[in-house]
């Protein structure tokens, strides 16, 4: 994620995440579960953008002193609104710019406009990807000179996928998520994507890991992300087939049942193999080829009409 120059304002592409493999162990004293996951970005992108203030087809820098807002528009859908002026906490892009201003000692000012493309309660880690997005322009526009390593703590202070998506390239993330070993020598992968309309909470689905009599060995769990790595460097799709696995799964569908409905009409489209990513509710499926992906994302969707199963938006798309 690379934050460029248009005209006065400042633009980047944050892009969405899929996990290949999540296991969870315990719960934490603070709340959060210890996990290691295997995430690739993906070519789908929100995309922010930062003007000192104006109207971004003509802007100049003299009303910089404008209090920090944020503007968010659906690129499907068209204008979802204005947000108030001010810090939120329920928008990733205005927490982290808030913050990252908090610790340079300056007045946070100026406007962000968030396209998003990237669905919600998807599991594709789309605010986490904004804030990462948001913390790059605010150190570029507002010259702060922030290295990526000191970005990096600001981002784990955000949420548990924000460094992920600053180092910006597949990698294993433990601790909560945030410590991040980038992993290098990955070929593309493709995939179908179905997002059905009714999203997931992520902290919900981690609650029904509540009453989990066992938890697996950080030994084995390591070993098994190794090999799954090794055999998607090796383009061996067959064996990482057997190996990709999502605990919040089972989970996502004790919350919501339908998902077993989605995952049948995975299994019977010809997927070289199909999982839940993150929290859900997108279901995955890892396709041999960019024309496999594309060709299974109109199957799914004729298929999902002819079985009554809502599929919600359905897409091909590969890793970045
Ligand atoms: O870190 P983030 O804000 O994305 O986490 C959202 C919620 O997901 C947390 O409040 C927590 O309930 C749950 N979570 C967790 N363990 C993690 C990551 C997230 O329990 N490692």
């Amino acid at each position: 994620m690379c934050p460029y120059k248009a005209g006065a304002a400042w633009k980047i592409q944050a892009p969405a995440k899929l996990n290949l493999y999540l296991e969870v162990f315990g719960p934490r004293a603070d709340g959060f579960h210890a996990l290691e996951t295997l995430m690739v970005p993906v070519r789908v992108y929100d995309q922010l953008c930062y003007s000192s203030g104006c109207e971004s087809s003509s802007c100049d820098s003299s009303s910089s002193g404008e209090p920090l807002s944020l503007r968010v528009r659906d690129a499907r859908r068209g204008n979802l609104g204005q947000t108030q002026v001010g810090p939120s906490e329920s928008n990733l892009v205005l927490r982290a710019a808030h913050l990252l201003a908090d610790k340079a000692g300056i007045r946070p000012h100026g406007r962000f406009d968030l396209i998003k493309r990237i669905p919600i309660q998807a599991g594709m880690g789309g605010g986490s990807s904004d804030a990462a997005a948001a913390l790059l322009l605010a150190n570029e526009a507002w010259g702060l000179g922030y290295s990526r390593a000191q970005l990096q703590l600001v981002a784990a202070e955000l949420g548990s996928d924000v460094p992920f998506f600053l180092a910006g390239a597949p990698a294993l993330c433990r601790g909560r998520g945030e410590i991040v070993e980038p992993v290098s020598g990955m070929p593309r992968l493709h995939f179908v994507v179905a997002k059905p309309a009714a999203g997931l909470s992520t902290p919900e689905v981690f609650r029904q890991l509540r009453n989990r009599k066992q938890v697996p060995d950080p030994l084995e769990v390591n070993q098994q992300t190794n090999r799954l790595v090794d055999s998607l460097r090796h383009g061996a799709l067959a064996s990482a087939a057997a190996l990709i696995s999502n605990r919040l799964e089972a989970a996502a569908r004790s919350i919501a049942p339908w998902l077993t409905h989605v995952r049948e009409l995975f299994q019977s489209a010809g997927c070289v193999t199909q999982f839940l990513t993150g929290s859900g509710s997108a279901y995955v499926g890892l396709m041999r080829s960019a024309t496999h992906a594309r060709q299974t994302a109109s199957r799914l969707r004729n298929r999902s009409l002819s079985l009554g199963v809502e599929l919600g938006h359905v897409f091909a798309t590969s890793s970045c």
